[in-house]
């Protein structure tokens, strides 16, 4: 693009790369409290809001966090810009349009948008039928009376096949690893009553609180006491599993709660439908496995930044993982701060990043999610930590 010519397409305080959920809440903040007179714009890639909410259309996709985490009021206009390829490079008058911002805040999400991440299955290429990421789930896909094989068993495949099991002829869920998958009712009487005695904003926030604080105690209590919450965990699976079903081995995983996904389940909707009565596929005795339809959800291809080259000046590369992550600090706040201190530009600078003990950004040890290190930057410890949870975030930020 040597030669090509620049127009400003827009000059903010902020551009918020992303319009998923997290960044139109960000903006939302913004707007909202930020300080007096702050511009912003959303760049959003694609030409619907919402990111994975969007994106996402396979059959009973659904979010297995309580509703309250995604909840927040909008009543307000959003700035968004497209900057998809089309509108960012005209490739005609080579001209390529640039915004100048003080502050970027990445919300691209963590994964590919454009590529699912492939399963290593040997000869996939020459099986007839249909192979579906549920990523780009076609929309006029048919599977009625078809005989489908779902391989893996993370909260995609766990939502899927309820799903599915009406129209299909037979699904198969093939796993290597099974996960821990529990019943949640389908309804919080207590959230309801709440609801129905006080203004809803209050009720809102009551639950918001309750959810946050019932989440860190399954996490501690999960850390803290591995083997009990494995036995708690094993036997409430036994409980909702016909009489002909073992738990061991297609409902008992080998690593412990936490360590990896844990599934929910409205109202045990995944286990209370299992058939285990056939048999399982001996894929590695060299047995054909017969089915029209191979559903792969092994996981998502991650990527840090959406793809975006990052670079000081457009001229020095960032090799993002050799960065640490600073602890995430509430925007708002920082920008408040720094008018009123009269600063323009705030950079956290890890002096000695050598003798940073280096920690995973992520942890929790998920197939798609080991190997990364060379996608996403490091994770330290102190002010270079990441807060994995909810109630501590709120109150290092304070
Ligand atoms: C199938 C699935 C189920 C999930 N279930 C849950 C759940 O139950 N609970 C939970 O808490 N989380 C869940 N997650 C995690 C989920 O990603 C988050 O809940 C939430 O959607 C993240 O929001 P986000 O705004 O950070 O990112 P995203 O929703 O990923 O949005 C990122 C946005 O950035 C845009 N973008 C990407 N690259 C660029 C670029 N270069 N330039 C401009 N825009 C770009 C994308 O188009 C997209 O709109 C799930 C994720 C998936 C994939």
């Amino acid at each position: 693009m040597g030669n090509s010519k620049e127009t400003l397409l827009l000059e903010v305080d902020v551009a918020i790369i992303g319009a998923g959920i997290s960044r139109i809440k960000t903006a939302y903040h913004l707007q909202t409290k930020g300080p007096r007179g702050l511009s912003y714009a959303i760049l959003e890639n694609r030409s619907n809001l919402s990111g994975t909410w969007d994106l996402s259309r396979y059959p009973g996709i659904r979010s297995d966090s309580d509703i309250l985490t995604f909840e927040f009021t909008l009543r307000w206009t959003l700035n968004v810009t497209s900057n998809n390829g089309d509108s960012d490079f005209d490739d005609e008058k080579k001209v390529r349009k640039v915004v100048h911002c003080r502050f970027i805040v990445m919300g691209a999400g963590y994964y590919n948008y454009e590529e699912p991440l492939e399963a290593n299955i040997p000869a996939l290429e020459s099986f007839m039928g249909m192979v579906v990421h549920p990523q780009f789930w076609p929309g006029n896909m048919s599977y009625m009376d078809k005989e489908m094989v779902i391989i893996g068993s993370g909260a995609t495949a766990v939502n899927l096949l309820p799903s599915v099991t009406d129209r299909v002829k037979h699904v198969t869920l093939l796993q290597q690893i099974p996960t821990y998958i529990l019943p949640l009712p389908i309804q919080d009487q207590l959230s309801r009553v709440l609801r129905t005695l006080l203004p809803a904003s209050t009720a809102g926030r009551i639950n918001g609180l309750r959810f946050a604080i019932a989440s860190f105690f399954l996490v501690f209590y999960c850390r803290m006491f591995p083997n009990a919450a494995r036995r708690n965990f094993t036997k409430t699976i036994t409980n909702q599993l016909p009489p002909n079903v073992k738990v061991d081995p297609h409902f008992k995983p080998r690593y412990n709660p936490r360590e990896q996904r844990l599934c929910a389940t409205p109202d045990g909707d995944f286990s209370l439908r299992s058939d285990q009565a056939r048999p399982p596929i001996q894929l590695q005795s060299g047995d054909t496995l017969r089915t029209d339809i191979i559903v792969i959800t092994a996981g998502l291809k991650l990527i840090f930044a959406g793809g975006i080259n990052l670079s000081v000046n457009r001229v020095v590369p960032i090799d993002i993982s050799q960065k640490f992550v600073w602890r995430g600090t509430m925007i708002v706040r920082e920008l408040h701060q720094m008018k009123r201190k009269g600063a323009v530009s705030a950079v956290p600078r890890l002096e000695k990043p050598e003798v940073m003990e280096q920690r995973p950004l992520f942890n929790i040890s998920s197939t798609y999610i080991r190997n990364t290190s060379q996608v996403f930057p490091k994770g330290g410890v102190r002010q270079w930590g990441q807060n994995k949870n909810y109630l501590l975030d709120i109150l290092r930020a304070s």
